[in-house]
């Protein structure tokens, strides 16, 4: 029939007349009945329609059945275009057929006998080449016929019949003979349970044709497995039906075994059934095959063991993978998994997700851009929060194969980082108010022992005097400590007011440095300055807050460092950042402190030798503003050698200098403040 595989296909008639040399005039039709009528009318000399067409109609026409069966080497299923189930369905087939073709009595088989029959199907697999040796023993026959009939005249025509066929014969048999030497599968041919042929290819196994010709062919195989492949040959003997392929181990000259797989099928041989045997060699096939396996176990060990659900998904939407972690997490019934479709199992867990519509937006998003990686927190509808991340395969890094994706439990976290926030809140809101609190009750400590101190001055004893210094000074320690308590909690509670403005961050640092003069030259210090460029961007900060910063920072580097050292501030410019850079050599902090030192109250067992008076609080601030006001603050140390502290700020676009005051030395050289001695 017209476009059928019976017809055009490699196995077909035209390719198989073609292969014997015979010519033909082909037909192509519509339908089957139109082959069988041409038969009946007479119009062509054969015809081929489908088996069961054939049992069902041949009665109604003058036709006859012939015993020739076309190979049924190709299954063709028809789908709807385009469904996204046919994925799913063609593999589906694909494994059933493949079980069904590992059990010699499974219903594939015995459809394939019901409709073909055992001994049509193993001569199925005869190779092409044997047929001549069928022909040999025909012309034979035909040679003794003519003898006996003794017709000369008839005789003669006949045997040049006779010699122009076997010419043909001998062509087809050279063309099969070189195939067969040619093949890379070892061939042989048993018989009588000897192995009567062999071609080159057998020397996979280490031995020539000639070494192996008129062996017992259980000789070859691996002893533990004689039963089995002794058994098949005999029951393909007796023409059970056994399968047409398995897998086994031969004997190697050299003593090793050697995994085979093995395909076979019944021959006529001189009249008697022999078996036609292919060997191929799968060493490497299996060992391919164990390293998989091994992989996979390790793999599907890993995902066991993890703590994160694992779903891995083909291009097409197959799920390929899945740890009990994701079924876990998600709560996919089993029947569902079953169905290996990924739109199935998600169209079973979306009615747990809060927002359903982004859920599906998003998914949709990740089908239509393949190569994105991506995360996202996702509210259950129990109250749970997963955290999914994902990602693409890709083969070669080129090929997108599919997509992972991971989902973790952080409702636990979640909860315990809400706890926390709500904590510190809690915290500075106490801070804040019992700083509040305490101001007022301190002032007057404040005030009223300073006045009793300085009204009777004359009249108190040198231990009295020296009390009412103490409160007072400690009174004073006190207020300055409420008004860094109060500016922090300001700071954390965002209550802060600030008011950013263009600032050139130099010659703010100039100022602030003059009001430490004092304690700079009590402490006989340098402190140098040095811009670079020379004019910098300003920055556009509050100034009050940064004020609090810079004043904090230097005066640290003057405590934490001996007397007649130098500072040096650094103001900079980085890739469109400005970066102050306070560096002096002090005692230095050690680098397991050196994140602890932000924190409030923390100091450093050295700081407390150095100083006793400070609070732990002025980094804490500093670091708060900073943040604020969009810039981050860091240290670098050495313990014993000194400290650098940063800050950085994004410039603003205007440049400093541009419409400001003059810069008084507008130079990259080091400008040294004053307060030097
Ligand atoms: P305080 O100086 O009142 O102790 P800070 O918050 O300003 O509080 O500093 C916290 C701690 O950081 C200090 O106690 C000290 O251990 C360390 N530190 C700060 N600046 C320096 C510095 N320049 N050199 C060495 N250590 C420093």
């Amino acid at each position: 029939m017209q476009d059928d595989i019976h017809y055009t296909g490699p196995s077909g008639i035209q390719a198989a007349l073609k292969s014997f040399n015979v010519t033909a005039t082909y037909v192509p039709v519509d339908s089957y009945e139109s082959v069988f009528k041409q038969i009946d009318e007479g119009k062509v000399d054969a015809g081929v329609v489908n088996w069961l067409y054939g049992q069902t109609n041949q009665h109604q026409y003058n036709v006859a059945p012939t015993n020739i069966i076309f190979d049924p080497v190709d299954l063709r299923y028809a789908l709807k275009k385009g469904a996204p189930q046919n994925q799913y369905l063609i593999d589906a087939i694909d494994s059933n057929l493949i079980s069904l073709k590992q059990d010699p009595n499974s219903a594939y088989y015995q459809a394939l006998d019901s409709t073909i029959g055992p001994y049509t199907r193993t001569v199925s697999r005869i190779p092409g080449w044997f047929y001549p040796l069928v022909f040999t023993a025909g012309s034979i026959l035909i040679f003794s016929l003519i003898f006996t009939l003794g017709k000369r005249g008839y005789q003669q025509a006949l045997k040049r019949e006779i010699q122009k066929r076997i010419g043909q014969i001998k062509d087809s048999e050279e063309k099969y003979s070189a195939v067969v030497n040619q093949a890379h599968d070892g061939i042989a041919i048993i018989h009588d349970d000897k192995i009567i042929f062999a071609n080159k290819a057998i020397n996979i196994i280490g031995y020539s044709e000639k070494e192996i010709i008129g062996k017992h062919f259980a000789d070859f195989i691996a002893p533990e497995e004689v039963k089995k492949v002794a058994g098949f040959y005999s029951s393909r003997m007796t023409g059970t039906v056994t399968p047409p392929m398995y897998e086994t181990k031969v004997r190697h000259k050299d003593g090793t075994l050697v995994d085979v797989e093995i395909s076979s099928g019944i021959i006529n041989y001189l009249g008697e059934p022999a078996d036609l045997v292919l060997v191929r060699d799968i060493t490497q096939r299996k060992k391919l095959e164990e390293d998989i396996k091994l992989q996979n176990s390790i793999l599907t060990a890993e995902l066991d063991a993890s703590m994160s659900g694992v779903l891995i998904v083909d291009k097409n939407g197959n799920i390929i993978l899945y740890n009990q972690r994701f079924v876990d997490l998600w709560r996919v019934p089993k029947a569902v998994l079953n169905t290996k479709n990924s739109q199935i199992v998600l169209n079973s867990v979306i009615h747990q997700v809060n927002d359903q519509q982004e859920f599906m937006r998003y998914i949709d998003y990740l089908y239509k851009h393949k190569s994105k990686k991506d995360h996202q927190e996702i509210e259950l509808a129990d109250g749970r929060t997963l955290e999914r991340y994902t990602a693409p395969l890709y083969i070669d890094k080129k090929t997108y194969v599919g997509r992972v994706w991971f989902f973790f439990d952080i409702t636990e976290s979640k909860q315990q980082a809400e706890r926390v926030a709500h904590l510190e809140k809690a915290k500075t809101e106490f801070v804040s108010v019992a700083a509040h609190q305490l101001r007022a009750p301190i002032a007057s400590i404040k005030t009223v022992s300073s006045v009793v101190r300085d009204i009777n001055a004359d009249n108190l004893t040198k231990t009295q005097k020296d009390f009412l210094d103490k409160i007072v000074k400690e009174s004073e320690q006190m207020n300055e400590l409420v008004h860094f308590l109060l500016r922090i909690s300001k700071a954390e509670g965002g209550v802060m007011t600030l008011t950013p403005s263009p600032i050139r961050l130099d010659r703010l640092t100039k100022d602030i440095i003059s009001e430490l003069g004092d304690i700079v030259k009590r402490k006989h210090m340098k402190i140098k300055i040095v811009k670079q460029p020379s004019t910098l961007p300003k920055i556009s900060v509050d100034k009050n807050a940064l004020t609090q910063v810079i004043l904090n920072l230097l005066a640290n580097a003057v405590e934490y460092s001996p007397g007649g050292s130098e500072i040096l501030v650094t103001i900079s410019l980085h890739e469109g950042l400005v970066r102050f850079a306070v560096k002096d050599a002090g005692i230095g902090i050690p680098k397991a402190e050196q994140q602890r030192i932000f924190d409030k109250f923390y100091r450093s067992e050295q700081a407390k030798e150095v100083s006793g008076s400070g609070a732990g609080l002025g980094l804490a601030l500093a670091k708060s503003i900073v943040e604020t006001l969009g810039g981050q603050i860091w240290v670098d140390s050495e313990e014993g050698k000194g400290s650098t502290f940063f800050f950085t700020f994004p410039a603003a676009s205007e440049t400093a200098g541009i419409g400001d005051e003059p810069d008084a030395k507008p130079t990259a050289e080091p400008s040294e403040t004053g307060f030097n001695n």
